[in-house]
């Protein structure tokens, strides 16, 4: 408790925001002045007037917040905080992929300098919207296949996943058999997944979208159960935030990159600002055209 007031003092002290995303332990998301999917705190990174942005979340996020705010400090509380499924996708794979001739669409799960080699980004909240914006019948996408595949399904044009199975293990462990098991015991129940789960699990499910999109399904459903395919700290901030409904997980899955921005890391980052995200000159110029033209469309 003591801690938390000591962040919030802190925060005020220093004009900083503390933007989290979804998945972050609910201490975290307590002391937040924002909480979001990755498109969303984009958004909030662009138009901030703090001084400070504290990016609770994994690298690419805070590469993104630093990218749209070279003037501002950009902290990431735990440098450990790597997106295993960025990884998937290095600069030269993109430049190689694009000697095919087609647009290259970029997933924002991804490095500044992937990012900078790209057409333009999208988020999995607005894929979709970015597959149509886009001339011509074929685009690439990466690094994840199952979001390829659910643009592909939702606007009928051909997305090649770029690597051909790039994934995110958290969202790779959910099952058709987990669904099969949990309308027999839930049948009343509404199923909703994100798009980085594998597409039998995407077509057997009531609704698909990014964690922001899921919240909202689960406020506005009528159903008494829900059952979420996505990371636990979505689940657990949907029981704790909406009232009156029971949310299950598909299986219980972790971020372990995510869970690392502890509240007493968060802390020790913003008093000594330290662990602060730069980004190469250049690198950030590129990057951000692929950035603000993703901003643009959706
Ligand atoms: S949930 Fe998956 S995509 Fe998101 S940060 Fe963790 S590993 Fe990366």
């Amino acid at each position: 408790m003591e801690l938390k007031k000591e962040i919030i003092r802190l925060k005020d002290d220093k004009n900083a925001v503390i933007l989290a995303h979804n998945y972050q332990n609910a201490d975290i998301q307590e002391i937040a002045d924002f909480i979001g999917d990755s498109l969303e705190l984009a958004r909030e990174a662009a138009k901030t007037k703090a001084d400070i942005i504290v990016f609770c979340g994994v690298d690419f996020m805070a590469e993104t917040g630093a990218i749209l705010n070279p003037d501002k400090l950009v902290l990431i509380p735990s440098r450990d905080a790597r997106c295993p499924m960025a990884a998937q996708l290095p600069p030269e794979r993109v430049r190689e992929a694009k000697k095919a001739g087609y647009p290259f669409i970029i997933y924002v799960n991804s490095y500044a300098a992937s990012k900078a080699e790209a057409d333009i980004c999208c988020t999995s909240a607005n894929a979709s919207k970015v597959v149509e914006a886009l001339d011509g019948d074929t685009v690439m996408l990466g690094p994840d296949a199952n979001l390829a595949w659910y643009a592909e399904k939702e606007t009928g044009k051909r997305v090649i996943p770029v690597p051909s199975h790039g994934y995110c293990y958290v969202h790779k462990v959910f099952r058709i058999e987990d669904i099969y098991a949990i309308r027999s015991r839930h049948p009343d129940a509404k199923i909703i997944v994100h798009p980085e789960c594998n597409s039998e699990v995407q077509e057997a499910s009531d609704f698909v979208g990014s964690t922001s999109q899921m919240y909202r399904y689960a406020v506005e459903s009528d159903a008494e159960v829900i059952v979420v395919g996505t990371e636990i700290g979505l689940i657990e901030r949907m029981q704790r935030e909406i009232e009156g409904k029971t949310f299950l997980p598909l299986r219980a899955s972790t971020c372990i990159e995510m869970k690392l921005n502890k509240l007493d890391v968060v802390y020790k980052t913003l008093l000594n600002e330290n662990n602060i995200v730069k980004i190469n000159e250049d690198v950030a110029l590129r990057a951000k055209r692929s950035i603000e033209r993703m901003l643009e469309v959706s």
